[in-house]
């Protein structure tokens, strides 16, 4: 299968790997349709993670189940399913709450080294009953594709804010899952929304969500520049 890997700092390739086999009885092997480029896979793109061998690069995908372990009771061949980017094993009391995150055995990530990356073909998804989700028939792939991590990710943040309805909320970077805390903020009843961000082109869409667009103070001198914070109108976001 063809796969996205990296095994250089900045240096980003295609290249054909094994096909993944069936990971354990309770796995599968996905074909991927649709998958996406995250922020984390810059923390090996820009060096900060040691790479000691190629690492397959991805962690959301949207893709059919082709090929299925005989413990799986809840998905079949043929079914097109989301793959949760985060993994746990599916059993213990920290799985049990739904939450990968709390997996005792410690969760891991798809495209981190430990488990394939969702930028190739295939995709052998462990504990495939805990780690799938069927693919609702009312959204597309694109859409799918935003709850396997960027929109998950961005409404989990908005939640821990634990605002009071009307609140005001800052949000720091406005990447993909930034702009998705931005609009779940806004949905979860913020007044106002504060996104801040170095790109005029982020904060512009910010903006088109609701939001009030700050740019950052300029690195470099200790108190920043504090012109830039107190120079902006405080708007009302249209929520
Ligand atoms: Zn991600
Ligand atoms: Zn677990």
């Amino acid at each position: 299968m063809k796969s996205v890997v990296i095994d250089t700092p900045g240096q980003v390739r295609v290249e054909t790997l094994p096909d993944p086999a069936l990971p354990g009885p309770d796995g599968a092997v996905i074909e991927v349709r649709s998958a996406a480029i995250c922020g984390s896979d810059l923390h090996f793109y820009e060096g900060d993670y040691p790479l000691g061998e190629p690492v397959a690069l991805g962690h959301e995908a949207v893709g059919t189940i082709v090929e299925i372990g005989p413990d799986v009771r809840t998905f079949a061949i043929g079914d097109d399913v989301l793959v949760s980017s985060v993994a746990g094993c599916g059993s213990c009391a920290g799985c049990e709450t739904r939450d990968p995150v709390t997996c005792v055995g410690g969760p891991r990530i798809f495209g981190a080294g430990a488990l394939g990356g969702a930028q190739s073909e295939l995709l052998a998804v462990p504990a495939a009953d805990f780690q799938l989700m069927r693919l609702p028939h009312d959204i597309d792939t694109e859409e799918a594709l935003l709850l396997t991590d960027n929109l998950a990710t961005g409404w989990a943040g908005a939640q821990r804010a634990d605002f009071p309805p009307g609140g005001t909320i800052v949000v720091l970077g406005l990447g993909a899952v930034g702009l998705c805390a931005v609009l779940s903020a806004l949905t979860l009843g913020a007044g106002t929304v504060f996104a801040v961000d170095p790109v005029e082109g982020r904060r512009l869409r910010a903006e088109r969500l609701g939001a009030t667009p700050l740019e950052p103070p300029a690195t470099g001198s200790a108190g920043g520049n504090r012109r830039t914070w107190r120079g902006r109108r405080h708007r009302r976001c249209r929520q």
